[in-house]
């Protein structure tokens, strides 16, 4: 069995980022799986980053916001996407917007674009950085006055990544939020793609590293920093969870009931698509193409 198919129920994918980068950090992996398998992906993303300097006066924010578009149209390219919308928002400042105009444009490209899948950051921001945090509840609203177009999934940080990697996290001073880090339990997340194992030979992680090395102003300090292998392995998952929390855990008669009415367990939240080959025998369980995500719309209720 190969968990490949499970791809193509993703359908068209709409990812909605903050800065250039956060969108090959998070998704590089599942945008070239997507577009490997012919889906449309469409990148949105709100701000040049063109504050992305701890040396601004070598690159001023007219110029590294510039850069920044250049290498983000390299790193989209290595990945083989194709569409992708600034909306020209200052770096730093998405909070200070008031969030009509940004929530409207969204609405008008989902409306266009009609996605299946929907990826951006959750409200924590993924970093605790406030555009990230912002943007989460621009396309989140945006969702919602869209009628719910699609399935809103969130990027998520799993305690498993914590564990891992949170010594290193937190020796880079990677959260900028107050208090902790949010983590998500592994049973909450919907979807997967680990990019050692999604394809043979580690082919994924290796394109991932050539969209992370697009761009370059943000991630050379980081790769002479780490070292190329750690830096490689330190963005190796790929998770996301369903902005609607998975509903509880039903009987097996309601479950019947829900089945006899014809409801997936996907559209729930509660099923995980983990989008790689078997590496442990923990991760031979893997829905069937037949049983994977729905390639129509969604149409997900969110909870209170
Ligand atoms: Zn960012």
């Amino acid at each position: 069995m190969t968990r490949f198919p499970s791809i193509t129920n993703i359908g068209t994918l709409l990812g909605v980022w903050a800065h250039p980068d956060d969108e090959a950090y998070l998704s590089a992996g599942l945008m070239a799986l997507a577009r490997s398998a012919g889906q449309r992906v469409v990148v949105v993303t709100a701000t040049n980053g063109e504050l992305g300097t701890n040396d601004p006066v070598a690159w001023p924010p007219g110029r590294l916001g510039a850069l920044r578009r250049h290498e983000l149209a390299a790193s989209l390219a290595a990945l083989g996407v194709t569409e992708h919308h600034l909306l020209g928002y200052a770096d730093g400042g998405c909070a200070a917007v008031a969030p009509d105009r940004p929530v409207r444009q969204l609405v008008e490209l989902i409306r266009a674009i009609q996605p299946d899948t929907i990826v951006t950051f959750g409200p924590d921001g993924i970093t605790g950085h406030p555009d990230h945090q912002t943007v989460s509840a621009w396309t989140t609203a945006a969702w919602e006055a869209s009628g719910r177009m699609g399935r809103l999934w969130y990027s998520a940080t799993t305690t498993r990544h914590r564990d891992e990697w949170g010594a290193l996290n937190n020796s880079l001073g990677v959260w900028m939020g107050d208090g902790e880090p949010v983590y998500a339990d592994p049973a909450d997340v919907v979807f997967e793609v680990d990019c050692t194992t999604a394809l043979p030979d580690e082919a994924l992680l290796d394109r991932k590293l050539v969209a992370l090395r697009a761009h370059a102003s943000q991630t050379n300090p980081l790769i002479e920093m780490l070292g190329l292998h750690v830096y490689r392995r330190w963005h190796e998952i790929e998770s996301f969870v369903s902005a609607v929390p998975a509903e509880p855990a039903r009987e097996p008669a309601d479950r019947e009931a829900a089945a006899v009415a014809g409801r997936d367990e996907h559209r729930s939240g509660a099923g995980t698509d983990v989008l790689t080959l078997p590496r442990q025998p923990s991760q031979v369980a893997v829905p069937s193409a037949s049983e994977g995500l729905p390639a129509e719309p969604t149409r997900l209720g969110l909870a209170a």
